[in-house]
């Protein structure tokens, strides 16, 4: 699943857990982390030396939870945001996930939240119980108050008056309707459906191919009382090359309709994180803005090598 979806199933995390005894103790961390991939600041970071050295820089991080203190330190370094601290060692029913958060603004503490999976999907409500940007450096940590069954599933958060601009996925098993439907009812004059229904192929695969016209006056871009972009335009979209939001949807506006395009004339995708972080956001940009549905979205291309190699790799032997 992880291959084909990139979310982790239940057993590549309970693999990832320690002994029910350690998890009663104190808060652990869960690290994500699955393929070999060459990074290692999580081992390098630790105080207490509890990730183990890595002999090579691809390894994958092995943990020792006797020597962990759940401090989170790890969790700030991860570039992929792949650490992840819960405890489960309150014993009254509830526990708390602290996730890595790369967002501006951060959430107050004290607020109600919807929770999300590693999927994306709306699973429940959180309370955000500590907001610890850092003091010096590394991603802010924020803490939820979740139920202790959930512990394993939540991974992300929206604020509830955001939740009408996220695109949930249409996944089984998700109480996302409900939730949503209680938020449009809090503020029915002005919320959008959370939900995107997917008009063209709902309940009919023979639908024509849609229009790739894109609607200039629907995709006008959000402007504030001054006439200036709002943050959700500055939003940047590509990180590693720091492209906007508003970067994209001029590009797509201009016609570059697939994520390759984009890709080639903006060099989002390009970075370090090869278009994992970006890639998905750019497609989710180009259905709206075109009307097509998000499935029919390819990626972009992938060649390998898929990870760095050194020189010698290709030349046989010589670094030269
Ligand atoms: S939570 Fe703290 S002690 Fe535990 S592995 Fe991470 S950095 Fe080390
Ligand atoms: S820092 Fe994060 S992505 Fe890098 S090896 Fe550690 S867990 Fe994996």
């Amino acid at each position: 699943m992880l291959t084909t979806t990139g979310v982790a199933d239940n057993n590549l995390i309970q693999r990832c857990l320690p002994s029910p005894s350690r998890r009663a103790l104190r808060p652990y961390p869960v690290i994500e982390c699955f393929q070999e991939i060459p990074c290692n600041p999580c081992s390098t970071s630790c105080p207490f030396h509890a990730i183990l050295p890595m002999d090579s820089i691809h390894d994958i991080p092995v943990l020792d939870f006797d020597k962990c203190t759940g401090c989170g330190a790890c969790a700030r370094v991860c570039p992929g945001l792949a650490i992840f601290i819960v405890d489960e060692s309150r014993g009254d029913g509830t526990g708390s996930v602290s996730l890595p958060y790369e967002f501006c603004p951060l959430p107050q503490k004290g607020e109600i939240v919807f929770t999300m999976d590693r999927a994306g999907c709306v699973i429940g409500e959180g309370t955000v119980v500590r907001v610890s940007p850092g003091k010096t450096s590394g991603t802010p940590l924020v803490t939820l108050n979740v139920p202790i069954e959930q512990v394993h599933d939540v991974r992300f958060f929206c604020s509830k008056e955001r939740a009408d601009r996220f695109v949930l996925l249409n996944t089984a098993e998700t109480i996302s309707d409900k939730i949503i439907l209680s938020a449009i009812d809090d503020d029915s004059d002005t919320a959008v459906p959370a939900i995107v229904e997917d008009d063209n192929n709902a309940g009919n695969e023979e639908s024509p191919p849609v229009s790739k016209n894109i609607d200039n006056e629907k995709n006008e871009r959000e402007r504030d009382d001054n006439g200036n972009d709002t943050d959700e335009d500055e939003a940047i979209i590509c990180r590693c090359e720091g492209i906007t939001r508003r970067e994209i949807r001029e590009l797509i506006a201009e016609g570059y309709t697939t994520v390759d395009e984009i890709k080639r004339i903006s060099r989002s995708g390009m970075g370090p994180c090869q278009a994992r972080t970006c890639g998905p956001l750019i497609a989710d940009e180009i259905a709206r803005m075109t009307g097509q549905s998000r499935d029919s979205i390819q990626p972009s291309m992938h060649r390998p090598p898929v990870v760095a190699q050194p020189i010698a790799f290709f030349t046989g032997g010589d670094d030269e």
